[in-house]
């Protein structure tokens, strides 16, 4: 793998249309010899395409785009393989991952057989060696519902066993929830009568006893604020391995989700703009600033400041849990445990929500609201519906994400308002037979992730992974939206009516991705005038069965004319 040359987009950006149409006749590369998917409708696929200074100048027959060859241009045939835009990831928590999978013990297992209560205690127990007495264990990725046997739950007791002298704190793979022993609860001086901080919660057994569950980030951050921050050294290496994560997958542009989540604005913000400009994270990155982190009393930053390779444009806020946590808010009770009256819990009051969310708005920020459940997308619909008081309110692109399980009528409502979900699509996969069979019953569970549902009512909309929720792999996003097949055994579909495309899914990935982040003029498909940003892959997957497309490999990532990451 390379690690990147320098992104040079500053210099690029100088350059006027004018100089780049003179410059015609001196491509600096021409691809050809294999297949070109280029995701841009009027003109599906083609034999070649030219790149100069960064972007795209031509695409069409060969002979056509070699009309660009000059004297230096390099000539590269794909010798079969197939160039697409490169992948566009519109929700990733870039530092949640650098902290979930790098700079904590990364307990995520994505594979069969699941994890059990014993496995888990073991594997924390060998990290615990590596830690010192009253340093904290912090670690990332367990997963009640993919834990054997189901929804088996760490607790403070079960914790304990790993150490009663070291403070402990367990991510959930949702992270929306936590998991701490005594001795965490004891460092952030926290006792039965501790109350609930806003928005979160500290859950406690029938007696009033804390169980070491806590439930969302206000809760979270009674821990987290007693850690000692990771130096600026370990933070950056742990930042360049997420964008390796995503080069590797064909990820060309990506989103903080998130910004300021771990580390506050002010310092998340430098850290990427820096380090997207040296290309030490060689993807163009969008942020959207998180709500807990930039309160209303905040007004440092401007939206749209940046450029093409890192801009700040949105506002991003958390209105529900997680529905394989049981805590994204329902309409009806959830369908585990049997008879159980939990509807799941909404962060905030509707009032509160648009309260949050109308300044923000007012100010020019994209909104985007993360909704789980019915209930908590009904709240944010009706919250959205407030905000758009004219026809231009409608062509902001407020996002939902998540978009979970819509009712019929919440579709047709987020279509006219022109909301731009994004699905967490590995809900069909890895958690499908969970949703399905046990935790929303097949009614609810049918409508997750409705992509077919949303096409016919002219919506766009994208796949995402919620990194590190799920791991960073558009191709296997595409594959799960245009299959539908749930991971364990005995695999079923859920829901055949709303499986899409093969094309459908990918435009999620590329150009209906793009277009959430408002950057579908520039990125998205392989078009002239965009920037030179691609995935060379070993397959075409328009030519492949839906489910293996998973299995495609990325060999090459080329962002703004550079070549990023090369399959060794
Ligand atoms: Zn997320």
């Amino acid at each position: 793998m390379h690690l990147l040359s320098r992104i040079t987009l500053a210099s690029i950006c100088l350059l006027s249309a004018g100089q780049i149409a003179s410059a015609a006749g001196n491509a600096d590369t021409i691809f050809y010899g294999g297949d070109i998917v280029t995701m841009n409708k009027a003109q599906p696929t083609a034999e070649a395409v030219a790149i100069q200074g960064g972007k795209i100048t031509k695409v069409g027959s060969l002979s056509q785009v070699k009309s660009l060859q000059g004297k230096d241009t390099k000539l590269i045939n794909l010798n079969g393989q197939t160039l697409m835009p490169g992948f566009v990831e519109p929700h990733v928590h870039i530092f949640g991952t650098a902290f979930s999978e790098e700079l904590w013990q990364n307990m995520s297992n994505f594979e069969m057989p699941h994890d059990t209560l014993d496995s888990l205690v073991a594997k924390l127990t060998t990290y615990s060696k590596n830690v010192k007495d009253g340093e904290w264990i912090t670690a990332f990725g367990v997963d009640p519902s993919r834990t054997d046997p189901f929804m088996a739950e760490l607790t403070a007791d079960i914790l304990d066993k790993v150490s009663t002298t070291k403070p402990i704190f367990v991510m959930n793979q949702s992270m929306h929830i936590a998991y701490v022993n005594h001795k965490a609860m004891e460092m952030a001086g926290i006792t039965d009568s501790t109350p609930d901080p806003k928005g979160g919660k500290l859950l406690k057994d029938s007696k009033g006893r804390l169980t070491g569950v806590v439930y969302e980030v206000p809760a979270f951050y009674l821990f987290l604020s007693k850690m000692p921050v990771p130096n600026q050294d370990l933070i950056e290496q742990a930042l360049a391995k997420v964008g390796q994560k995503m080069v590797r997958k064909g990820v060309t542009t990506s989103a903080e989700i998130s910004l300021g989540g771990y580390l506050g604005v002010d310092k998340e913000n430098a850290l990427l703009n820096d380090m997207t400009h040296s290309g030490k994270l060689p993807v163009r990155v969008r942020g959207y600033m998180y709500s807990n982190a930039y309160p209303l009393t905040n007004n440092s930053y401007k939206p749209g400041q940046g450029d093409d390779v890192y801009k700040l444009i949105g506002v991003k806020i958390v209105s529900d849990g997680s529905d394989q946590g049981l805590t994204g808010a329902m309409i009806q009770p959830y369908a585990y445990p049997a008879g159980t009256t939990n509807t799941g819990s909404l962060n905030f009051t509707e009032q509160e929500l648009y309260d949050l969310a109308k300044p923000r708005f007012d100010q020019g920020w994209q909104i985007s609201v993360h909704s789980n459940g019915d209930r908590a997308i009904e709240q944010t619909l009706n919250v959205f519906q407030k905000l758009v008081t004219k026809p231009s309110d409608a062509k902001t692109r407020l996002r939902i994400e998540h978009f979970t399980v819509p009712t019929e009528a919440q579709i047709t409502k987020a279509a006219k308002l022109g909301v731009v979900p994004g699905f967490t699509i590995g809900h069909t996969d890895y958690w499908g037979e969970a949703f399905h069979d046990h935790l929303l019953g097949p009614e609810r569970a049918n409508r997750i992730d409705a992509s077919a549902s949303l096409i016919k009512n002219g919506m766009h909309f994208a796949y995402h992974s919620d990194s590190p929720v799920s791991p960073i792999h558009p191709l296997k996003y595409a594959s799960e939206g245009a299959s539908r097949l749930w991971q364990v055994a005995p695999q079923k579909v859920l829901n055949a009516n709303e499986k899409v495309s093969i094309n459908d899914a990918l435009k999620a990935v590329t150009i209906d991705a793009a277009y959430q982040l408002k950057m579908d003029d520039k990125v998205g498909s392989v078009q002239a005038g965009k920037y030179a940003d691609f995935a060379i892959v070993n397959q075409n997957p328009m030519k492949t069965d839906a489910y293996k497309i998973r299995d495609i490999e990325v060999n090459e990532t080329w962002v703004n004319g550079q070549q990023v990451f090369k399959k060794q």
